[in-house]
């Protein structure tokens, strides 16, 4: 089969691999219907984290094309979409909604969906069939489930955005974006986006968004307050994972606010004394995808939800390169992989 290799920082290449095998009986291999590049594959594009001769790719929806004996909940010829990270859903972490870190955890970067078939361990845990077979207008929008929206959904819910609540996106890359969606799905009373470039913004204002804070930093910061009577928003979304960032994002919250930080952070140092004064709820990490993907697939099928304009471009796989190039360049938000 064909799939993405990263020799090194910035040598993206799409060359033969083996096909994958049935290991272990609750494995299951599926064929990618499409996958995707996201925004956390460019740190070792930019070598911020070491790339060697490294399979690539973590979101996938495809069709199961073999089972091994234990799996019961999927079956050969499902349609079906899985999180980024593997999880039994069956342990005490798991059924208490933290997929991501399950006791049986594993990142499905280390498998590479940037191909065209994947072996999925704990299948039954990490696949979630979808109602028939999508047409092609649905398949963006149940990629984008797999992770962006997944984790976007997530840090909305950290950040408890709900009716009554002031939430403040602090990043407008997909999950971003994909935050001020699920905050407005949530009932959310003003949506701030926080973004500089004029495309994501409108984009930020086709999910939801109420205002739009160009601001960074202190500035950012600053201008949150003023929108909220000095107080600050009750609810915050950190969607980068930058020190500025990071700190722009516990800057902006309340007293008693709640901020989800899902942006994976690099060398990111939260001084202990700004955190302890700023007396708010936190809570972030890899994003339980698993926990919300019924529901998304749900309101996907429903047509309630659009997230798949967050891709800008679409490329054949064995265009993975310029795929890459376009993202840090920052000529593309996200950029769909047909195959
Ligand atoms: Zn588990």
């Amino acid at each position: 089969m064909r799939g993405v290799v990263m020799y090194s920082a910035g040598d993206v290449r799409v060359e033969d691999r083996d096909d994958p095998r049935i290991i272990e009986p609750t494995d299951a291999i599926i064929r990618l219907t499409a996958t995707c590049v996201c925004g956390s594959d460019l740190w070792p594009y930019r070598g911020v984290e070491p790339a060697d001769h490294q399979v690539m790719g973590h979101e996938y929806v495809g069709v199961v094309e073999e089972i091994g004996a234990d799996v019961k909940n999927v079956k050969v010829g499902d349609f079906v979409v899985g999180s980024f990270v593997i999880s039994d859903n069956t342990c005490e972490i798991c059924r208490a909604g933290f997929q991501s870190k399950c006791v049986h955890a594993e990142f499905v970067a280390q498998i590479g969906t940037q191909a065209e078939k994947a072996r999925i361990p704990y299948a039954d845990g990490t696949l979630v069939a979808t109602p028939g077979h999508p047409g092609p207008e649905l398949i963006p929008s149940l990629l984008a489930a797999s992770d962006v929206l997944g984790t976007g959904w997530f840090a909305a819910v950290a950040a408890q955005a709900g009716p009554g609540k002031t939430v403040a996106v602090v990043g407008d890359g997909a999950v971003g974006l994909m935050a001020v969606l699920a905050a407005k799905q949530l009932g959310a009373d003003r949506i701030i986006a926080m973004s500089r470039h004029p495309e994501r913004q409108a984009l930020a204002r086709y999910y939801g968004a109420t205002d739009i804070v160009e601001e960074r930093g202190d500035a950012g910061v600053a201008k949150i307050k003023e929108l909220t009577n000095g107080l600050g928003a009750h609810s915050v979304v950190e969607a980068v994972g930058t020190q500025e960032s990071f700190m722009q994002a516990v800057g902006a919250t309340r007293g008693g606010g709640h901020l989800g930080y899902v942006g994976v952070n690099y060398d990111v140092t939260i001084p202990g004394i700004e955190l302890f004064f700023a007396g708010i709820h936190t809570l972030g990490g890899p994003a339980p995808v698993r926990r919300f993907l019924p529901d998304l697939i749900d309101l996907i099928w429903r047509r309630e939800i659009d997230p798949g304009r967050v891709f800008d471009l679409t490329l054949p796989l064995e265009e993975a390169a310029e795929a890459y190039r376009a993202m840090d360049e920052r000529r593309a938000t996200k950029v769909l992989l047909t195959l």
